[in-house]
């Protein structure tokens, strides 16, 4: 039964425009972090060789994108 739970679902399925569909969609995003260096990072530039991206999916046509989030 479905009452008034509006949890937050802001990240789940959400309408984001998709270039291979050429309009918007639902997309299902999800957040990863990137390492951007190898093993070889100093401690100092951790936060740096690490970066949020978000990767969505089009739960249309399957095209996933991605873009950091650092900027
Ligand atoms: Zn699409």
């Amino acid at each position: 039964m479905l009452t008034q739970a509006r949890t937050r679902r802001s990240d789940d399925n959400r309408r984001e425009y998709c270039t291979e569909c050429g309009e918007k969609a639902p997309q299902r995003a999800k957040i990863t972090i990137e390492q951007t260096h190898g093993d070889a990072v100093v401690a100092e530039n951790v936060k740096f060789a690490r970066v949020p991206c978000r990767t969505t999916v089009c739960l249309r046509c399957g095209a996933t994108s991605r873009e950091r989030m650092n900027e």
